[in-house]
């Protein structure tokens, strides 16, 4: 693998000099008001992204993963139901942990290249007079199959059913990157880490919590030490955190906040679907297939792409990384060897993606694919060379 070329995998994502510089700092004390002057502003920040203006942000040394577990473990209790649906491997993994922390869920199985359906979380909400459903789970952005769901149709079927139950949003790999709305969402726990749309290393659960979510805090009964966010709550009080913070992370993190803000957050945005449109004009022109069933949940951060029949993907992953020290992303889960993926998201130009696009059809004509040199570049040449 070389260290000079960039990565495509869906994170962790390139990371810029100014953040790694950040992240590179001498030791401070870490329970004085120095280290207070650099986690308020990153917590503030942090809501700016979310676009929330109410919510509580609460950063754990850890990864999207503990995100999770921070939305579950302060706010449910043992046997309460959750209502997720299942369209690929983050969302499994987001179901298998509520199962391990003894929560029921009522799970929505949806093919693994399609979206969340809020016609069938309305149904569910409707259905539960009792209203035992405590929480609706959605994952934003299935990197697996690289397919968004619509999060304001989740709150508006929420809504017509007049269910009670808290949102709880995974937007690891969304955030920062595509557009996400907190508040405007009515979305009650946001979830993401350092690694993906805020180009840092990982090592960082990012969340944030509604009025809405705090005041169900009290009265969870999951057990929860590391993740518990009165602790944590007490510890920023204090500038401090109930144990070592990772001070060169939360640096790293403001650095990374004022570089989207720099961009403008629409205008990162408009760079990923750039990209990623890029990307998917050269697909086409490979003659393959996104997993992602229609153009309307297609991610911006990431694309996962089927392989003909009987051709194993995760060779084309291998391949790429040995001839040519370039990564790209393995299938993962039910479509395991039958998709690779193209992480776009992060710190990335077109020039870059161009780079990449190139390597990807190397290695697929290397392999014998039926695909022409160039003809996948071109086209996304095509399409940068426009400018939008
Ligand atoms: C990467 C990712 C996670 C897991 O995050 P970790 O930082 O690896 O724990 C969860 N959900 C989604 C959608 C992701 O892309």
């Amino acid at each position: 693998m070389s260290l000079q070329n960039p990565v495509f995998i869906p994170g962790p994502t390139n990371m810029p000099d100014a953040i790694r510089q950040a992240c590179d700092m001498a030791t401070i004390d870490h329970r004085s008001s120095l280290f207070g002057t650099l986690l308020h502003p990153v917590l503030n920040g942090v809501a700016r992204i979310l676009k929330s203006e109410t919510a509580e942000v609460f950063i754990f040394p850890s990864t999207g993963t503990g995100g999770w577990e921070t939305a579950l473990t302060n706010t449910l209790s043992a046997g309460d139901t959750v209502l997720a649906a299942r369209n690929g491997m983050f969302s499994h993994r987001w179901i298998d942990m509520c199962q391990r922390h003894g929560l029921q869920v009522q799970i929505i199985e949806t093919p693994w290249g399609e979206g969340i359906s809020a016609a069938a979380y309305e149904e569910a909400l409707r259905a539960d007079k009792d209203h035992r459903i405590k929480a609706v789970l959605a994952t934003h952005n299935e990197t697996a199959t690289g397919v968004k769901s619509d999060i304001a149709a989740i709150r508006a079927a929420m809504n017509a059913a007049n269910h009670p139950a808290l949102l709880f949003v995974d937007g690891v790999s969304s955030i920062g990157s595509m557009e996400f709305q907190m508040d405007g969402w009515g979305v009650d726990v946001a979830v993401t880490g350092s690694q993906k749309g805020f180009m840092l290393p990982a090592g960082l659960a990012i969340t944030g919590f509604s009025p809405k979510a705090m005041a169900a805090v009290e009265a969870a009964t999951l057990p929860r030490t590391f993740f518990d966010i009165r602790d944590m709550q007490k510890g920023y009080a204090a500038n401090a955190y109930p144990y070592t913070p990772p001070v060169g992370l939360i640096r790293g993190l403001k650095t990374a906040i004022d570089m989207l803000e720099d961009e403008g957050l629409d205008a990162v945005f408009a760079r990923h679907t750039r990209i990623a449109t890029g990307v998917r004009h050269a697909v086409a022109a490979w003659g393959l297939e996104l997993c992602a069933t229609s153009p309307d949940v297609y991610s911006d951060t990431v694309s996962a792409i089927r392989t003909p029949e009987g051709f194993d993907a995760t060779r084309i992953v291998t391949h790429a990384a040995e001839a040519y020290g370039m990564a790209f992303g393995v299938g993962l889960g039910d479509v395991a060897g039958k998709v690779f993926r193209i992480g776009h998201l992060g710190s990335l130009t077109d020039a870059m993606m161009l780079s990449g696009l190139g390597i990807a059809e190397m290695a697929m004509v290397d392999l014998g694919l039926d695909i022409t040199l160039g003809s996948g570049v071109a086209a996304a040449q095509e399409f940068y060379r426009k400018g939008s």
